[in-house]
């Protein structure tokens, strides 16, 4: 039998999420609650462990709205702000942490690849080491995540990273069980696509919607999705990272029904392994 989890969308917003800031809907109707978008983001919560893929700059937000109130680990996809710029919160929970299991010596866990984690430890020094006026002191503790390997929080949840490319970088995907994760995506190559085989829900980029292919840079379009998919064989696609040119209902019209434009606060259901 699988154990199950649900993934909460805490944002599927571009990095500048929708409105933009100065209130720029773009082609988006903002009478349309799902149009408002917080930076990209997921939870995965099982019965006894909550794990978040990035923080944001929306993270404070996203987890009041959610009602987060502990998280076992933060697991980063790739260091651009739109991901990590909310890393400074992750205090609050391990002073909670400390708080509530009266142990001072508590750190939240961080993962990722090496490149994000030394990214971090520059633009983020005070997470990991004391400032020198002694304000800060660390509360986060790092673990790297080789690529394709997989990491279990809590001895609970797993999942297993793919790399992913991102214009003239990269990001790293997860799959959870049953469901992959893509946000920040340009082109997938065959052993990420493998990595992927056998899912039945996929979250995936489509930043690049509304522009012309020929501009394709850093995030995906349906095009591409769609053609992914036909390795993958998901049988359901949220798009996410979407941008002030996807509106919610233009979108949706506009593809099949077993894709949809994903929303803050959708919830998810997730078969974790073992599958049979
Ligand atoms: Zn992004
Ligand atoms: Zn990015």
């Amino acid at each position: 039998m699988s154990k199950t989890a649900k993934i909460t969308i805490l944002g599927c917003g571009g990095s500048g999420g929708t409105p933009l800031a100065t209130n720029y809907w773009g082609a988006c109707d903002p009478g349309e609650p799902k149009n408002r978008r917080t930076r990209a983001s997921i939870a995965i919560r099982t019965a006894r462990t909550c794990v978040v893929i990035d923080s944001g700059p929306d993270f404070r937000t996203q987890t009041l709205r959610e009602n987060i109130e502990n998280i076992d680990a933060v697991i980063y996809t790739h260091p651009h702000g739109d991901h990590v710029n909310g890393i400074d919160d992750l205090r609050y929970v391990a002073i909670k942490q400390r708080r509530v299991q009266e142990n001072d010596n508590i750190r939240v866990p961080i993962y990722a690849d090496e490149h994000t984690l030394s990214d971090l430890k520059t633009r983020f020094h005070y997470m990991f080491n004391e400032s020198p006026d002694g304000v800060y002191i660390p509360l986060i503790v790092a673990h790297e995540i080789k690529d394709y390997e997989s990491v279990t929080i809590n001895n609970d949840l797993t999942l297993t990273s793919f790399v992913q490319i991102h214009g003239r970088g990269r990001s790293l995907g997860y799959r959870i069980g049953n469901v992959g994760y893509s946000t920040d995506t340009s082109d997938l190559d065959d052993k990420a696509l493998n990595a992927l085989k056998g899912i039945d829900t996929w979250i995936v980029d489509c930043g690049q919607y509304g522009t012309d292919t020929k501009e394709l840079t850093v995030h995906a379009n349906l095009e591409l999705v769609l053609r992914w998919n036909k390795v993958i064989g998901a049988s359901k696609i949220y798009l996410t990272h979407l941008t002030p040119r996807g509106d919610y209902a233009t979108l949706n019209a506009e593809t099949p029904d077993y894709i949809e434009c994903a929303y803050d606060g959708l919830e998810i259901d997730v078969k974790l392994y073992p599958l049979t």
